[in-house]
């Protein structure tokens, strides 16, 4: 199994893109932390795991209100397990689809803390624990707009990109070795944020989280040691399959 014994955290793992990951790591033989807003959510993810055998630990906890608990968050983590070994930073929200000149400044600053802040402040936060593993590799969940601003897409399009820079920085301080931080971008895929964004749309058309997720296999295993600071999209690597199936 790829990612035998390895621990990892994906947030936003209670739906979604997050979901389809954290059961895709634990089939490969993680140990998987399922963090995020909805205790129900986390706790359905983790029966669909441990039915399959899988491990995993919920911890219930809302990006936009309570960073204040990461730390608190971070020493669990540190007794029970150790070290860290991957970092899904996945979680996130839309916002409306408004032009600028309309944008609601609350939702605006709510955007930011969920979907730059609060990855920002896991990831230093949990720095010491991630050093302590041999091949430490954190994921941050990016979008198409991250790196083209696109009309009506206000505060999670620049929130997107922020996130894309903020990786560059990351990977740019840690250069050779120690831990490597890189983008996904997941492209459009059948989940709810998906629907909500595109009510119109027949989902049956969309990859599904599933489908996207091997790519996350692919960036927290041994085999992308040497991958730092890059931008990988999801839709690349659909068809990838584990190397003991002829990579
Ligand atoms: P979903 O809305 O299905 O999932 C988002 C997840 O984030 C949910 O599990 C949600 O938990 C969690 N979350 C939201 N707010 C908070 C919070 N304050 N605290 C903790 N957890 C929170 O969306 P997707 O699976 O589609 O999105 C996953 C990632 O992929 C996002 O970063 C998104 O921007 C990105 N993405 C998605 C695309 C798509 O087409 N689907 C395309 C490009 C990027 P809860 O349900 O409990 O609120």
């Amino acid at each position: 199994m790829i990612l035998q014994d390895k621990i990892a955290l994906v947030t936003g793992s209670g739906s979604g893109i997050g979901q389809a990951v954290a059961e895709l790591f634990a089939q490969e033989g993680a140990w998987v932390i399922l963090l995020g807003r909805t205790q129900s959510k986390l706790e359905e993810t983790s029966d669909r795991i441990t039915q399959r055998g899988g491990r995993a630990t919920i911890v219930p906890l809302d990006l936009e209100n309570s960073l204040n608990r990461v730390p608190e968050v971070a020493k669990a983590l540190y007794e029970r397990f150790g070290h860290l070994d991957t970092l899904v930073n996945n979680a996130g929200i839309l916002g409306t689809l408004t032009p600028l000149d309309h944008y609601d400044t609350i939702l605006w600053e709510q955007v930011m803390r969920v979907n730059v802040t609060a990855p920002f402040f896991l990831t230093r936060e949990l720095m010491p624990l991630l050093k302590k593993s041999p091949n430490a590799s954190v994921i941050n969940v990016v979008s198409t707009v991250a790196f083209q601003g696109r009309a009506f897409w206000g505060a999670y399009a620049a929130s997107k990109a922020a996130l894309a820079n903020m990786t560059e920085t990351w990977a740019g301080e840690n250069p050779r070795q120690g831990v490597r931080c890189n983008t996904v971008n997941p492209g459009a895929t059948r989940t709810a944020m998906r629907r909500t964004a595109y009510p119109g749309e027949d989902p049956a058309t969309l990859p599904t989280p599933q489908e996207v997720a091997r790519v996350f296999l692919y960036l927290a295993s041994d085999f992308a040691t040497d991958i730092r600071g890059q931008h990988l999209n999801a839709r690349d690597w659909m068809t990838w399959r584990q190397p003991t199936d002829g990579l």
